[in-house]
Parts: structure tokens; C-alpha cells; sequence
């Protein structure tokens, strides 16, 4: 096992990471922006280095700061999180030819599921069902365009092949509005992306947005530890997680699983990974896979009992995986709502200084998050300031445990989404599970104030 560890992250995952490396007996160096240098982590860490003011770019994505940083800190491993340089190759590849060791999969994995035209088609190659679509990124020719949108059937999605983040994607109802979409997009994934490449979908007009954990070692080994259901998503952004996915039977999710287990075998996939997919009609259509860890990795922590972040790490030491899909077993149900500061209805950031922080507690409730009273949200980086999860044996019961700990968390000086989660938990549509990935935006239109 690495005797340090060093995070290339802030916030509640640097916090996390650091748990996890605590809990195995392994030191960790925290790098910081000057935006973070009062964030509790920072103060608790084993070793913190300031590497940077407070714009990203700077800092948290300063590929030379963070590789020395570990050179003069002696770590062995770099954790990079999610977001930054988590899913970027080329750091991946400078941290193993600077010796180190990334705590993810291999650089080329990471290129190819980072285009999502790529990472199509190494999927459609390991038997897993993908939305219909453009064969590769769209060519110049405009009839082609045409001709591909005809033989897919409007509405389509255009979409970024380096897209993420629920950016770079443009829905298409009529013929007239297509060649105009193909061009914004394209303008907009190169600004954005540094990559112009775009490609067409099937628009699903009812999907829900169902995705499938996974782990693998470099040993051959890979599993699955059950689903999570994302349909709680505001811009195609996840609000609320769950698992397992209600009313979807276990064996059609058994399928989709052992598929992305096998195709983890079948590309050399190592480390922690998500196959997302929409889910329509009874059938899965694979959109992207994420290899990092998520967001939502905790409400399969709480099923499964195993602990993701660990397992990466693990991995990354060249350990074998300690169980097999046999040993997995999922019990009860898990439910995440992310904390955003943030105006619960007009959505607008929230940053500043927290003046009370009082964080749910009791059985079943986790919270990971970073804040404290006193702590200052910085303006710079993404709004999520920590995540409230639950788990009780039934839905119905993590439902009545989330609302419990909705009604006991405060938090004052900014604004948060809580007043938003409080509603949602009490809405029956939501209560009845299955919701599809536009339910909550038509929720908002029709709750405006
Ligand atoms: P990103 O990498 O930006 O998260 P994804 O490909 O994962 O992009 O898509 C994000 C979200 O966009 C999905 O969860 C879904 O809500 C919507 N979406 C993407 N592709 C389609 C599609 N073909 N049909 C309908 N909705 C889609």
C-alpha cells in the first residue's frame, strides 16, 4: 500500500479522500488554492501545500504545481477526484511518466471514454446498447447531416463529442432548425471543449437517467455494485440520486450490469468507473461512461457496504479486488440530495460566509461535506457545498429519514437548495419513484415564484 497520497481536489471529495486514506493508514498532502486555505481539510490534513491563487486554472488545474507539489511532499500516488484533472489523459499521463501513480484507469482508457464518439463505439464493440445515432462525429457535408438526421428520425440531439458537464448539447425538432444546430454546437464545443467534433442522437423524449457503478483491478478482475437512478436533474444536471432504481425489475438491471462488467474486462479497465445510460421503455441505451468516482458515489456505498474510494485506492496499489459479483449484495435504499449554495428557485450562486451550519444526524444519515460554521463559500469553484445522504431499509422509509434530516439541518448566511429538497421529498410524483429526467424541470415551471 502507499505510505501518501496526494488530492488533486477541494472541497467535500478532498475531504472524502482524505477519510479514506486516514481509516487505511496512509498519508495524504492536501493542495490548495489561496480561496481555500481556511477550508477545514486544509487545516486537518496530514500535509497542505497553497498551489495557487484562487482561479482554477492557476491552481486545481495547474498540471506543473500539482506533479512538483507531490515530488517535494514525497507522495506515491495522486488521487485526482471528480471534475479538473480527473478525466483529463494527458495528466494522467504526465503524473505515471513522472513516477507517480494515477489513482484512476490507464491514460488511454481515460482518452477514449473522454470522447464520447470514441467511447461509443468501444461500447457498441462490448455488446452494450447505445442510444441510435451518427456513426462517429458528423462529417462537413451538410446532406449528410440531413441524411443522417432522416434515417435517425427527429427529434435528434446534437451533441459534443468532448462535451460534459450537461454543456455542449442542442435538441432538434424540424429539418429547417437542423444545419443552424450543428453549427452552434460545433462553434460552442470548440470554445468550450477545445474540441469541435460533434455527433447526432436520437433524442429520448422519456428517458430516465439510470447509471451502472463498476469496479475493476489489473488483474482482470471487474464487478458491478448495482445502479443508481439520476432522473433528478435541473440543465442535465443531478440533483438527487438514488438506489436502487425503483420499479425497474432486477433481472433487466442484472443484464445491463454483467454487460458493463464484461465490457470492462473486454477494454483493460481499471479502477472505479460509471456507465451512464437513459432508460426508456424497458431498454437501456448507453450515453457516456465517467472514470472517476461521482458525485453520487455514496448511496452505493450505502447499499453495497463497500467503500468506493478505498477500492480505488486499492486498485491503484495493484491489489486485487477482495470480492467477487457473488459477494455483492445490495440492502435497503440510499438517497443523496446534493447541497448547492445556490437560490433554491432562481438557481443563481450563493457564495459567502456561512453563519450557522447545523448538519443533520441520527441513523442512517451521512453527510459529506467540507462547510462549518463560519466557512466561506468561495465565488471561484462549483456550488455544491456537501451532500446529505440517507439509508433505511425500504424507499418509503429513506424518504421519511430525508425528510427528518431536511428538517433539521440549518444553514445561514447564504442561500441553499434545502427549501427545494424539502418540497421535492413531499411531492407525490417523486414519492411514487420513476420519475423521468424532465420531470423536475416541468415541477419548476409549474412552481415558479
Ligand atoms: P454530460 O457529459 O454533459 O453529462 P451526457 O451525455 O451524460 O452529457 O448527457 C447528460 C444528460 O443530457 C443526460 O442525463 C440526459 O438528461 C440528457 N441527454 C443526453 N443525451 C440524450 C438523448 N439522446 N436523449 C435525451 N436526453 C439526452
Amino acid at each position: 500500500m502507499f505510505k501518501k497520497i496526494l488530492i488533486a481536489n477541494r472541497g467535500e471529495i478532498a475531504l472524502r479522500i482524505q477519510r479514506a486514506c486516514r481509516e487505511m493508514n496512509v498519508k495524504s498532502v492536501v493542495v490548495y488554492s489561496e480561496a481555500d486555505r481556511d477550508a477545514k481539510y486544509v487545516k486537518l490534513a496530514d500535509e497542505a501545500v497553497c498551489i495557487g491563487p484562487a482561479a482554477s486554472a492557476l491552481s486545481y488545474l495547474n498540471m506543473p504545481a500539482i506533479i512538483s507539489t507531490a515530488e517535494v511532499t514525497d507522495a506515491e500516488a495522486i488521487h485526482p477526484g471528480y471534475g479538473f484533472l480527473s478525466e483529463n489523459a494527458d495528466f494522467a499521463e504526465r503524473v505515471e511518466r513522472s513516477g507517480f501513480v494515477f489513482i484512476g484507469p490507464t491514460p488511454e482508457s481515460i482518452r477514449i471514454m473522454g470522447d464520447k464518439v470514441s467511447a461509443k463505439q468501444a461500447m457498441i464493440k462490448s455488446g452494450v446498447p447505445c442510444v441510435p445515432g451518427s456513426e462517429g462525429a458528423l462529417p462537413d457535408d451538410p446532406k449528410e447531416i440531413v441524411k443522417s438526421a432522416r434515417a435517425i428520425g427527429y427529434p435528434v440531439i446534437i451533441k459534443a463529442a468532448g462535451g460534459g458537464g450537461g454543456r455542449g448539447m442542442r435538441v432538434v425538432h424540424t429539418e429547417a432548425a437542423l444545419l443552424h444546430a450543428v453549427q452552434t454546437t460545433r462553434a460552442e464545443a470548440g470554445a468550450a471543449f477545445g474540441n469541435p467534433a460533434v455527433y447526432m442522437e436520437k433524442f429520448l423524449e422519456n428517458p430516465r437517467h439510470i447509471e451502472i457503478q463498476v469496479l475493476a483491478d489489473e488483474h482482470k478482475n471487474a464487478v458491478w455494485l448495482g445502479e443508481r437512478d439520476c432522473s433528478m436533474q435541473r440543465r442535465h444536471q443531478k440533483i438527487i440520486e438514488e438506489a436502487p432504481a425503483p420499479s425497474i425489475a432486477r433481472r433487466v438491471i442484472e443484464r445491463i450490469g454483467d454487460r458493463c462488467a464484461a465490457a470492462c474486462k473486454k477494454i483493460g479497465y481499471r479502477g472505479a468507473g460509471t456507465f451512464e445510460f437513459l432508460f426508456e421503455n424497458g431498454e437501456f441505451f448507453f450515453i457516456e461512461m465517467n472514470t472517476r468516482v461521482q458525485v453520487e458515489h455514496p448511496v452505493t456505498e450505502l447499499v453495497t457496504g463497500i467503500d468506493i474510494v478505498q477500492m480505488q485506492i486499492r486498485v491503484a496499489a495493484g491489489e486485487k479486488l477482495p470480492f467477487t459479483q457473488r459477494n455483492i449484495q445490495m440492502r435497503g435504499h440510499a438517497i443523496e440530495c446534493r447541497i448547492n449554495a445556490e437560490d433554491p428557485y432562481k438557481f443563481t450562486p450563493s457564495p459567502g460566509r456561512i453563519t450557522m451550519w447545523h448538519p443533520p444526524g441520527g441513523p442512517g444519515v451521512r453527510v459529506d461535506s467540507h462547510a462549518y460554521t463560519n466557512y466561506y463559500v468561495p465565488p471561484n469553484y462549483d456550488s455544491m457545498i456537501g451532500k446529505i445522504i440517507v439509508h433505511a431499509d425500504t424507499r418509503d422509509q429513506a424518504l421519511a429519514r430525508m425528510r427528518t434530516a431536511l428538517s433539521e439541518t440549518v444553514v445561514e448566511g447564504i442561500s441553499t437548495n434545502i427549501p427545494l429538497h424539502r418540497e421535492l421529498m413531499v411531492d407525490a410524483k417523486f414519492i411514487e419513484g420513476g420519475t423521468n429526467i424532465h420531470y423536475l424541470e416541468g415541477w419548476l415551471g409549474q412552481h415558479k415564484r
